[in-house]
């Protein structure tokens, strides 16, 4: 983020000026000298805040040199509001702060010592969907059985081992089984292909890091000396990686001290386990950093007592934690309202009818206002309903703009201009639009390739000496190779992105084949790409010498949360979005939705208790968004996936104390009070399930030594079974990776081999 030159010069306030206003406990976290130090605090209790202010206090009252900071905060937008207030409060000196995620922090590194690792600078990031991509290929290769390795479980368990810092070195060396042995196989043949196409997946960008600074001490030390501060914002959901890396940076350089250390966080709400976090980070920080000085806060300056109450009432249910004493002086406030609907229609029916009221009232405008749900797919039927009333609205996440295959292609072209090396970018565009190419001589250029130890990119200008591919095709990739060839030359003739763009989207004829198409959908495919195009030219003005290899670094790192609309001051629009991308923010208003057993808490957390304290985090970090008013609501049935089933109300609603409730409506149209509510549902949902939906599939019937694939977790055993009828439940141990996991039959997607 940059800061413009001509804005009048803000004058360093007077430290002390800094800490008004601030409690003792958060004056002393923002003026510690020396030792690490750890914040550990609740929800809204000024953590975030703490840690900008003492930025801004380094930078006036102990002369630290804004240069010399390294924060490093959850999303690339947290970053650019932390830069911003920071900026507030000391002016222009902020620019040449790191403020960034752990990823765009690596990243600027990677950049600058790419060669001493053997990349080139421009090197290409590859997300979740790119490396799953290339896992295909890769599995394909070594003609794995897809059933029993399937590339998104190599993937997930590939990127866990890179969260632990674990290479394919060392994952073949432990090795200790056949899956183990093969897995380590296709780890290493996947870091080849990342290494030729130039490249590096998410979790590369962190492990090389540490990997950098571990291998070259003088650029440790170059690091080390430069960043005197490093701060770290949700430091609970740090993984092992992660945790490392801060580590390497605050070392102690010869006679110069280890880097001062500020994190912050709350066990409380750490809810990326599933990524790797490691709520130990946390606990442990006293045990690694001995001389550690700790900070607890207890004020929580957010929410009102009714909001921190309901919250505290349902972590409380967790075990093996710290209690923790958070008030606020906030007064009561409001109850909180509940609702259950009969229908996720009428759920959402329901919540636009109070976004209504609210808003006319005045008092409350809409970008005031956030919805929450659990997993992405729940939005669809919020959007539906708020577009038939001309409810303005904003969904973060979803089918991200970023994964539109659209999108996705134009990228690619870009990709493959700034790194030719890239090749799963240019089989993606080797024949999009079609131009002729088939997989037949697709498949002759790539064994050309590997028979002559040329890479993809240089065998396509071969293409007439290649065997087996007809004239036709041969011309045509001859000419493909000819206009990719002409698109590079603007590139390094530093022509803008935007420019660029345009040119790709112009002489490939793509955008020509969407405007020609009679397909409705290609339609907002061709305004997706005019976004596109829009969001390059953007990036134009904020950075005005930046070419396409900036381009694509920005784009590659905006994350799920880093969509989350800016309140405007205008009104704005309602902002709907997962409780995960939820972390870290504040609304006066909170829906919390879809609070069913088996849709929050998710299915999967239902049968493992630390699932399930993951989710009760994950609804306490959801309450404790509030600032006024929360409303909870669940729906009595609930279509996903073209079923239909009665859900039970969640758990996590009846931990709610009842003297702070306010129910809108109790029952659905089947039942009468809320007390009963439950467990009619219990009944209602086994009989009615087996009568109206004859569709579902019977429960497989387990023993134990039973073999299974599940769609996302791969092969298994059968370990343990228990219950009957619709709870029946069984055990399956998925191996090395995934592990065990206890399954709700009646609807795990696995069957039986
Ligand atoms: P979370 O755990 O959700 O990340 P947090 O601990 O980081 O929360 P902040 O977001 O820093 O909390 O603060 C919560 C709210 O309280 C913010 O609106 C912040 O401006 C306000 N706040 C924090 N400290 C004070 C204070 N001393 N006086 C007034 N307001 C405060
Ligand atoms: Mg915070």
């Amino acid at each position: 983020m940059l800061f413009d030159d001509h804005a009048p010069a803000v004058l360093a306030p007077s430290s002390e000026r800094l800490l008004e206003g601030l409690n003792p406990q958060q004056r002393l976290a923002v003026v510690h000298e020396g030792s690490p130090l750890l914040v550990v605090a609740g929800a809204g209790s000024g953590k975030t805040k703490v840690l900008t202010t003492r930025i801004a206090y380094l930078l006036a009252a102990r002369n630290v040199q804004s240069g010399e900071v390294l924060a490093i905060t959850f999303t690339n937008k947290a970053a650019g509001e932390m830069k911003e207030r920071v900026a507030a409060l000391v002016g222009g000196r902020a620019r040449a702060m790191w403020v960034s995620t752990f990823h765009s922090a690596c990243v600027r590194i990677l950049r600058a010592e790419a060669k001493k690792l053997g990349f080139t600078t421009t090197f290409s990031i590859y997300d979740q969907a790119d490396a799953q991509r290339l896992m295909t290929l890769v599995c394909r290769d070594l003609d794995l059985d897809p059933k029993r390795f399937p590339a998104r479980q190599m993937s997930n368990q590939i990127s866990d081992l890179k969260n632990e810092l674990v290479d394919w070195e060392s994952a073949r060396a432990t090795a200790s089984n056949v899956h183990e042995e093969q897995r380590a196989e296709v780890y290493k043949l996947y870091q080849q292909r990342l290494r030729e196409a130039n490249a590096m997946d998410f979790d590369d960008l962190i492990m090389t890091t540490v990997e950098l600074l571990q291998a070259f001490p003088d650029v440790a030390e170059h690091y080390r000396r430069r960043f005197r501060h490093v701060l770290v914002d949700e430091y609970q959901d740090t993984n092992h990686a992660q945790y490392t890396l801060v580590r390497e940076l605050t070392q102690p350089v010869g006679a110069l001290p280890a880097a001062e250390l500020c994190v912050v966080g709350d066990a409380d709400q750490s809810i990326y386990a599933f990524r790797g976090a490691d709520i130990r980070n946390i606990m442990d920080f006293e045990i690694d950093y001995p001389e550690a000085a700790v900070v607890l806060l207890e004020q929580n300056y957010r929410s009102t007592q009714r909001i921190l109450t309901a919250a505290n009432a349902v972590i409380a249910k967790n075990e093996g934690r710290k209690d923790k004493r958070l008030w606020t002086d906030a007064g009561d406030g409001d109850l909180i309202v509940g609702y259950v609907a009969d229908n996720e229609h009428d759920e959402a029916a329901f919540v636009a009818g109070e976004v209504d009221a609210l808003t006319d009232a005045g008092t409350i405008s809409p970008h005031d206002i956030a919805v929450f749900y659990r997993t992405n797919a729940q939005s669809r039927v919020f959007e539906e309903v708020f577009i038939r009333v001309g409810l303005p609205y904003r969904v973060v996440g979803g089918v991200r703009f970023y994964e539109r295959k659209e999108v996705r292609d134009a990228l690619a072209y870009l990709r493959v201009l700034a790194n030719p090396a890239d090749t799963v970018s240019l089989r993606r565009i080797l024949n999009t639009p079609r131009r002729g190419i088939g997989d037949r001589a697709e498949a002759c250029i790539e064994a050309f390739a590997s028979r002559e130890r040329i890479p993809f990119a240089q065998a396509l200008s071969r293409s007439a000496e290649v065997p087996g591919m007809a004239p036709r095709s041969a011309k045509a990739v001859q000419e493909f190779a000819d206009l990719m060839d002409e698109l590079r030359a603007l590139v390094e003739g530093k022509m803008p992105p935007a420019e660029v763009l345009e040119a790709v989207l112009d002489r490939t004829g793509y955008v020509k084949e969407l405007s020609e198409s009679v397909d409705p959908q290609d339609e907002s495919r061709v305004e997706n790409l005019s976004e596109l195009v829009g969001v390059a030219r953007e990036f134009e003005e904020r950075v005005p010498d930046g070419g396409v290899p900036e381009f694509l670094e920005q784009v590659s790192l905006v994350a799920d949360a880093d969509q989350i609309p800016d309140a405007d001051g205008t009104g704005g629009v309602v902002t709907l979005m997962t409780l995960h991308a939820a972390k870290g923010l504040e609304y006066p208003v909170v829906f919390l939705t879809g609070l069913e057993d088996g849709v929050f808490p998710h299915l999967r957390a239902l049968g493992d208790q630390a699932e399930l304290q993951e989710e009760r985090r994950l609804a306490y970090v959801g309450i404790t968004r509030a600032r006024e008013k929360l409303y909870v609501s669940r729906s009595h049935l609930r279509s996903a996936w073209g079923q239909t089933s009665y859900n039970p109300p969640s758990r996590f609603l009846e931990e709610l104390p009842h003297h702070l409730m306010d129910w809108r409506r109790v029952e659905s149209s089947v039942t009468s009070t809320p007390a009963l509510a439950r467990a009619a549902d219990r009944v209602q949902s086994s009989s009615v399930r087996a009568r109206s939906a004859p569709g579902l599939r019977p429960i497989p019937n387990l023993e134990v030594g039973d073999r299974v694939t599940h769609d996302a977790f791969g092969l298994g055993v059968v370990t343990a079974t228990r219950g009957a009828g619709d709870s029946t439940q069984a055990e399956v141990d998925f191996g090395p990776g995934t592990g065990a996991k206890w399954l709700l039959l009646r609807y795990a997607p696995i069957e039986k081999l």
